[in-house]
């Protein structure tokens, strides 16, 4: 269930491929930040999240654009091997900042992500992150990453002071 991997073109190189298996375990753990808004999860609260089927940040040997329209993929080529990190969201998701902050991530050995408000998984009412970011890959502080499903029941939100609050002990020994 590694959709990163996946997206790998078949036609690629082994070796390319292989180099990009090796970056993507050497790159595991979180940056402080959210790739997309700059703010921390302490600020933001919720979970951070690595990628949605149509929100995701990867590396690649070949170059990928295009895509959904609606969420186009964007590839930067990182050096000479070649190597490409791929983005794909929302044009107004990916501005240059964003894109900038990614790849200093993938320079500094972290692994960027970004969080549950610029990956909308907020709370109807009142906008806080909601306590499962459903359809979401969540990326840990250890550097794992678990999948959301999907869940047939309203899960609430973080936020104390809103009526749709449900404690889900999401507290910060849980991220
Ligand atoms: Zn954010
Ligand atoms: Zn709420």
């Amino acid at each position: 269930m590694n959709q990163f991997f996946d997206e790998l073109p078949a036609q690629s190189d082994i070796e390319q491929e292989e180099t990009c298996r090796l970056i993507k375990h050497l790159v595991s753990l979180p940056d402080e930040q959210c790739v997309i808004c700059g703010k921390t999860i302490e600020e933001v609260g919720g979970q951070r999240i690595a990628s949605q089927p149509r929100r995701g940040i990867w590396f690649s040997p070949t170059y990928k654009g295009g895509g959904n329209p609606a969420a186009p993929h964007k590839s930067i080529k990182l050096n000479e091997a070649p190597l490409y990190l791929v983005v794909c969201g929302e044009k107004e998701m990916w501005t240059d900042l964003a894109i900038e902050r990614a790849v200093s991530s993938y320079r500094r050995g972290r692994r960027a992500w970004f969080c549950q408000v610029c990956g909308h998984r907020t709370c109807s009412t009142c906008g806080a992150p909601i306590n499962l970011p459903m359809g979401s890959e969540i990326l840990h502080t250890n550097g794992s990453i678990t999948y959301c499903n999907i869940i047939p029941f309203n899960p609430g939100c973080i936020n104390p002071a809103c009526k749709n609050y449900k404690d889900f002990g999401n507290h910060d020994e849980n991220r």
